[in-house]
């Protein structure tokens, strides 16, 4: 299922440092390489064991005066619907505000969890003026404080208990979800290869309501998509809709287990396309990648090579995904990409047997050892795939503490052309032996 984390409150009481704080990782480096972080308000994070989408809603706001208000009302309703858990921030140096009351009134006909984060609270004394926020009416507070950390983790460990853990194998059943900006043609695609038959939704147990899953079963092919399209909410406020959109956007990433992610062509690859992608890489999901609209570009023998690898260069380090240039107007090359996303379905699901990945690996990792490091050598001695819904390599070795990122890479790459990965997340480990 999928588990978001909605950080709502008015401005200016930390959400986007929390935000920060939590979506932070040691890969943040793969972020800033495609210079994407700047509208970035959505990312995946972790604790514990458990993964999770975390959401700034702030960052969706105009600062207009005009709109303001109505728009942060709006997306507190939209959070409600949409979340797993609501983290209401508000400040302890300020205390509370008209605005923090007219978000607490909404908040307490959420049927969701509500946390209320009391943000700010560098220090002890802080902790005292805290229990102000108690008047809410709504239930425990949670001091934190975002700028050093504190709290944050005792938050956490309340938060995750209300997450919704996947139905053990719900279905068998292949899930794709077709992402992509407003008008790229996610609706045209559905109802090209679905039909008036769209409108036949079997609502399947233990799914969210407002996740609509239509089964395909046509052609040979059987999945379930999960559709984002067909559900538009309407809204007052022009920023919301690209909230509203995030939101679904989010929720069918962590459900469905291939993303097709749908760019015009007209367009090309922009950074929020780039956000949604590497949301999809972080939670280890298959990816397919469709230029639609490829009908409207004007094309020579040499367009499709310029347009990959334009796209390719955006998505590094992961480029390992297909490429498939559709017109859904012209019924283009749509079942080729339906057969693309099945394909790397079936690769996020493949097994390589111990035998053959040692059989295959080991003679190159003895041609191009890892190179030594304060003059001790790195001996790889065997190699194991792990039990896991998306692949991962586990590398048993003397010193794994010494093997860099490069190398990681060169392991990765070397994986990906023996063994056919493609639009697929991999995971390599090096572990001590
Ligand atoms: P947002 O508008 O709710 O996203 O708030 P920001 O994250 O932009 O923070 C607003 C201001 O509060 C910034 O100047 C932050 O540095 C500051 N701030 C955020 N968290 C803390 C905290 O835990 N303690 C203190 N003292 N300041 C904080
Ligand atoms: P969505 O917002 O992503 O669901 O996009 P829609 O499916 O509503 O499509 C937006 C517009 O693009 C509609 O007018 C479609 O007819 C048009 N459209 C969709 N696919 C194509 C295509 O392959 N070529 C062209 N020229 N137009 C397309």
């Amino acid at each position: 299922m999928a588990n978001i984390i909605a950080i709502v409150g008015r401005p200016n009481v930390g959400k986007s440092t929390l935000f920060n704080r939590l979506t932070e990782s040691r890969k943040a480096i793969v972020d800033d390489f495609s210079g994407v972080t700047r509208d970035r308000h959505y990312g995946s994070a972790e604790w514990t064991d458990k993964q999770f989408t975390v959401i700034d809603t702030g960052g969706y706001v105009a600062n207009s005066e005009d709109v303001f208000e109505a728009a942060i009302r709006e997306q507190v309703v939209i959070a409600i619907e949409e979340a797993t858990v609501l983290l209401f921030m508000v400040d302890v140096t300020t205390g509370i505000t008209d605005l923090d009351d007219e978000i607490a009134q909404l908040l307490r006909r959420s049927k969701k969890p509500v946390f209320i984060v009391v943000n700010k609270v560098d220090n002890t004394q802080l902790q005292n003026e805290a229990a102000v926020f108690y008047s809410f009416g709504l239930g425990e507070i949670h001091p934190i404080s975002s700028m050093t950390g504190s709290g944050t983790g005792d938050l956490l460990d309340e938060v995750i208990k209300h997450f919704e853990d996947l139905p053990e194998e719900e279905n068998a059943l292949p899930k794709l979800t077709i992402v992509g900006r407003p008008n790229v043609g996610k609706s045209s695609l559905i109802n090209a290869l679905i039909g008036k038959e769209r409108n036949i939704v079997t609502p399947i147990a233990g799914t969210t309501r407002d996740s609509i899953h239509i089964h395909y079963n046509q052609f040979g092919h059987e999945f379930m998509f999960i559709d984002t399209a067909g559900l538009r909410k309407k809204t007052k406020v022009k920023e919301n809709i690209e909230f509203y959109s995030v939101m679904r956007t989010i929720k069918a990433i962590e459900e469905a287990d291939v993303v097709v992610l749908m760019i015009d062509a007209m367009d090309g690859l922009e950074s929020q396309d780039v956000n949604i992608f590497h949301l999809a890489e972080k939670n280890k999901k298959g990816i397919v990648i469709l230029v639609n609209k490829w009908d409207l570009v004007e094309k020579n023998s040499k367009t499709v090579n310029v347009f990959e690898d334009q796209i390719r260069q955006k998505l590094q380090p992961f480029t390992d995904v297909p490429i498939i240039f559709t017109s859904v107007v012209n019924k283009q090359r749509i079942f080729q990409a339906i057969e693309a996303a099945l394909e790397v379905f079936k690769n996020r699901g493949k097994k390589v047997p111990t035998s053959k990945l040692n059989d295959v690996m080991l003679p190159i990792i003895e041609k191009y050892p890892p190179p030594a490091l304060k003059g001790k050598y790195i001996k790889i001695k065997y190699i194991t795939q792990i039990n896991g819904t998306s692949p991962m390599f586990a590398f048993f070795c003397n010193l794994p503490q010494y093997i860099k990122e490069p190398y990681k890479r060169f392991i990765e790459n070397k994986l990906r052309e023996n063994f056919d990965f493609s639009g697929v997340p991999i995971q390599i480990y090096f572990r001590q032996k």
